[in-house]
């Protein structure tokens, strides 16, 4: 046997017993006769000691230990003398009398702590040894944690965990498709699933109206920050539902894992918000709404006031810094900095201090008079005391730069607790975006969206003005799910591909199958996907999903542990009929 407890469990409870132990080297220490030895488990860590009552060679052994050797130790737990009440053992140690090393090691290139001093790059190409510190154990606890009480609460509401395939065919759904050559079927290609979005459906017309799956999804997009190619998805579907019914079984997963993971109690009922509305008033359809500082528009007001800027901004809208007033110089210059950052990309930032006697003070006082200002702070509902930041230009880009204001404005002001959290369903998003490089109209969730279905003849006639059947599930300022209401209607279907620029051809070609499955009698039905390692970031106040993934890929896409992507062998690549082209 090789132990009788984990490094985790002893307590005073267990003085007298003997025990036997076994784990890694964390930590030794000589001191006088004493040897010290810290031996740690995912459990967590025991102290051992070596006192002067040891053979020879067990004071031998305790001697020629490194760290992160592999070890068994057998002992009598007693009482410590100065205890660790930082430690879950700390009360006790264990008076060894045996050590047997099971395995040596050659000496770790970071230290295996709470906090690494290894690099990032470092860490991952080590990973299996960064997965040993406490902070990368507890991401795994809280992963299982969570996947348990999903299939929980699941299985209670009768859904059916169903299994589907890896290896499919190239069904474009917005990103692109990783693609995998057939040995067996030269010059074809399968394509990693981007969701299995067409099979659940497939799965409602085979009559099994409840569906759930843990499962990997594969998205060949460009690395923007925080995203993995390879992720996990809940992916749910149920038949026989309306929109209604859909937010209520999942506010229920939702509130049932707040309770179970986090021991948080949510509202009853999630509060609701239109798409515009949330574009208009937070300039992002996943707001934060832990906090308020709103978007005020103010293009109106700031017409022909001879600041070009203003005057010829498609959009002009500010928010209200409560108590911001005092604000210095550098300060402004530093949120001036801030939004004129490539990724945020403003050209500038006008303010508006409101003193105490409720004059305004502004950077654009030259141009705008007192009514003016005054229109200004009224709109932002600024009082004095309060700073309003407005920035001026495109709409699009304007709304979205004020966004990041306003969240770097929160975190400032300490108004975006992770602890805190607010819910919120974004519903009623626009079916269809156009895309002006390629002319054409792009589904803003994916093709098999229903548009509400009072607004289905709109789709000959203005298509951009039809509304989705979608709804995303958005929590402080993260998006963690989304879905949808889905066309189980062929020819509404065919449509939709029509709409979307697919000849009858390309979309029998692609979709054919689907479409097919539909004219044996599709059941409405409807479903949601949640990205399991945003939510466990998002439990555990991470800013990255990184850390919730045990072997995840940098920022170009690599596993730099196991050095993937490879080449492959002239073998290899004759055998699948591929050959290569040097790069341009
Ligand atoms: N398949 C969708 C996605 O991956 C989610 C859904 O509509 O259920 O975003």
């Amino acid at each position: 046997m090789y132990r009788t407890h984990t490094c985790g469990e002893l307590t005073l409870a267990d003085a007298g017993k003997n025990v036997t132990l076994s784990g890694w080297v964390q930590r030794v220490r000589k001191l006088g006769a004493m040897t010290f030895i810290d031996i740690r488990d995912r459990y967590g860590i025991t102290q051992a000691v070596a006192d002067n009552t040891v053979t020879d060679d067990v004071r031998e052994c305790a001697a020629s230990l490194g760290r992160e050797y592999v070890i068994q130790v057998t002992g009598t737990v007693r009482e410590r003398q100065s205890k660790n009440a930082k430690l879950a053992t700390g009360d006790i140690e264990l008076v060894v009398e045996a050590i047997k090393i099971l395995n040596t090691s050659a000496t770790p290139p970071f230290t295996i702590e709470e906090n690494s001093d290894g690099g990032d790059d470092l860490r991952m190409h080590y990973r299996y040894l960064d997965l040993r510190r406490p902070p990368l154990r507890d991401a795994m606890i809280l992963r299982h944690k969570m996947a348990f009480e999903i299939r929980n609460y699941m299985d209670s509401r009768n859904f059916l965990e169903i299994e589907t395939p890896y290896m499919i065919s190239s069904t474009p759904e917005g990103a692109r498709d990783f693609i995998i050559p057939s040995r067996l079927n030269p010059g074809k290609f399968y394509a990693l699933p981007q969701s299995p979005q067409t099979f659940k459906q497939l799965l409602m017309v085979a009559g099994y109206d409840r569906y759930f799956q843990i499962v990997r999804c594969f998205r060949d997009e460009d690395l923007r920050a925080d995203r993995q190619p390879e992720f996990t998805q809940v992916d749910c579907e149920m038949s026989f539902v309306e929109r209604e019914d859909v937010l209520e079984t999942f506010e229920g997963l939702i509130k049932h894992m707040f309770d179970k993971v986090l021991g948080v109690q949510l509202p009853a009922k999630f509060p609701r918000m239109k798409w515009e509305d949330a574009m208009a008033r937070y300039g992002s359809d996943k707001p934060d709404i832990r906090f308020g500082m709103e978007i005020n528009e103010v293009t109106h007001l700031v017409r022909n006031t001879g600041f070009t800027v203003m005057d010829s901004a498609e959009y002009v809208g500010g928010i209200c810094a409560r108590g911001c007033a005092s604000y210095t110089r550098k300060q402004l210059d530093q949120l001036t900095e801030f939004v004129k950052r490539p990724q945020i990309g403003a050209k500038g930032l006008i303010y508006a201090r409101v003193e105490e006697d409720w004059t305004v003070k502004s950077s654009v006082d030259k141009f705008l008079n007192h009514y003016q200002l005054r229109a200004i702070i009224d709109q932002c509902k600024a009082l004095p005391g309060d700073l309003v930041l407005i920035m001026a230009g495109d709409r699009r880009q304007t709304l979205s730069a004020l966004c990041q204001l306003r969240l770097e404005m929160g975190s400032r002001l300490g108004l975006r607790d992770p602890k805190k959290f607010a819910p919120l369903w974004v519903v009623d998003f626009p079916l269809l975006e156009w895309d002006d490089e390629t002319q054409r109209y792009y589904a803003m969730h994916h093709p098999f969206t229903s548009p509400k279905i009072d607004e289905v003849d709109l789709l000959d006639t203005d298509p951009g003005k039809v509304h989705a059947d979608a709804y995303d599930f958005v929590c402080n300022g993260v998006e963690i799910g989304g879905g949808s209401i889905r066309i189980h209607d062929a020819e509404l279907q065919q449509k939709m591909f029509k709409t979307l620029g697919f000849t009858e051809e390309q979309a029998e070609l692609q979709f054919g199958f689907l479409m097919n499955a539909f004219k044996f009698g599709a059941p409405p039905h409807g479903g949601i996907a949640f990205g399991l390692d945003r939510w466990c970031s998002l439990f555990a106040g991470a800013d990255s999903i990184r850390d919730f993934i045990a072997f995840p890929k940098n920022n170009a896409g690599r596993d730099v542990m196991i050095d993937s992507p490879s080449t492959i062998s002239d073998e290899q690549l004759k055998e699948l009929f591929i050959k290569l082209v040097p790069q341009e």
